[in-house]
């Protein structure tokens, strides 16, 4: 069979046509990325057999074609759905960095020796929902954090009492902020951002959460004196204050008659225990609700060397230990010496923020 001439014009034609309108159709899916690989991103609470690939991870493959605010913008892509996350664009809300309040306690004598460094690192990342909660009207750091310095009034000893009287103006701090997350950390932690938002973000939106690392292996006892007449014992886990630890907004609400205007102190002398007790003692016991045992928080009473290096930067928070044991740092080979960065904390925020301006930057190969 013979094509004439003008019948393959034809062909030809047609074919031209159907080619440009499957262009102009793809094009608006293009544009709303729907038909772009999104990173992907799966996290267990427990940080056990987890496979990780964050955004950060995926701008440190290709830096040159990520920023950090195209970072941002990934990661906001990202969004909550029943049994874990999906990556759809279309999700309305998914859990941003702004979502969450972070409370930061601290006192007079470690404004220069400690939260220096944290301003220098990990909170200049999260200037505006950190809030650090300290014991003195100090004008250098006024200057430095101006409202996000809360001036407790506590005393600034290491008591109970003191320590109850701080815990107690953050929580109520949080109640009148908007926040759906409150998330506490002393002044020897470093916070990682990235990994924080992905360990909540695993979290059902009106869940109610309690995450944290517990630091004994067993539950405490205590006798019932709030509920009961003091008879019967108690036992509840907590999260220790030290390595950090989270509760949601929902919860943290439910706190209310036992934690808010003034009431937290008076659990505590009741139940006579710390304030990261005292918060175990409230969600476990009085409202029966379950801490998430998390080993991504991390705190010195841990032996921090041993936190396998292939996953530090996957780790909520780290710490390093104190003058009495000053070798207890997590191990890492960033870029500054043990005597530049004793703490390891410079090294880490490097890592995790390469384009930092007192980051050594690598000379570009000739
Ligand atoms: N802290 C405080 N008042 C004090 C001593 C300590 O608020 O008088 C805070 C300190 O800033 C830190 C937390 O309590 O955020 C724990 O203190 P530290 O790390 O010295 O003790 P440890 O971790 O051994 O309990
Ligand atoms: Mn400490």
């Amino acid at each position: 069979m013979k094509i004439s001439c003008i019948g393959l014009t034809k062909i030809c034609f047609l074919l031209s046509l159907s080619v440009c309108v499957v262009f102009f159709l793809f094009i608006p899916l293009m544009k709303h990325g729907y038909l772009k690989a999104q990173p992907l991103l799966v996290c267990n609470i427990t940080g056990s057999n987890r496979y990780f690939q964050s955004p950060l991870e995926v701008a440190r493959l290709s830096p040159r074609s990520h920023n950090q605010s195209d970072v941002l913008q990934e990661w906001k892509n990202y969004s909550l759905q029943e049994g874990g996350l999906k990556d759809s664009p279309r999700v309305t809300n998914p859990l941003q960095i702004g979502d969450i309040f972070i409370a930061v306690k601290t006192t007079r004598k470690y404004h220069k020796s400690r939260l220096d460094l944290l301003l220098k690192t990990w909170i200049s990342k999260a200037k505006e929902q950190t809030f650090i909660f300290t014991d003195w009207e100090d004008q250098e750091l006024r200057q430095k954090a101006g409202m996000q310095m809360v001036n407790t009034n506590c005393s600034a000893v290491h008591t109970r009492q003191a320590l109850c009287c701080k815990m107690a103006v953050e929580y109520d701090k949080f109640v009148l902020s908007s926040k759906k997350w409150f998330c506490h950390l002393d002044d020897d932690n470093y916070l990682n951002l990235w990994a924080l938002l992905n360990l909540l973000s695993e979290f059902p939106h009106n869940a109610d959460v309690y995450v944290g690392r517990p630091s004994l292996d067993h539950p405490v006892e205590t006798l019932d004196r709030v509920k009961g007449d003091g008879a019967a014992s108690l036992k509840f886990w907590f999260a220790t204050g030290g390595a950090g630890f989270c509760i949601s907004r929902g919860l943290a609400l439910k706190m209310s008659p036992w934690a808010s205007m003034g009431n937290f102190i008076s659990t505590a002398e009741k139940i006579r225990l710390p304030d990261d007790c005292t918060i175990g003692y409230i969600i476990e016991a009085m409202l029966e609700v379950k801490l998430q045992h998390s080993n991504l928080f991390h705190s010195h009473l841990e032996n921090l060397p041993r936190l396998p290096q292939n996953s530090l930067l996957q780790q909520v928070t780290l710490s390093y230990g104190g003058p009495e044991s000053r070798r207890n740092v997590v191990r890492v080979a960033g870029p500054f010496s043990l005597e530049q960065d004793p703490t390891r904390f410079k090294s880490v925020h490097c890592l995790l923020y390469p384009d930092t301006s007192w980051c050594p930057h690598k000379k570009p190969s000739s």
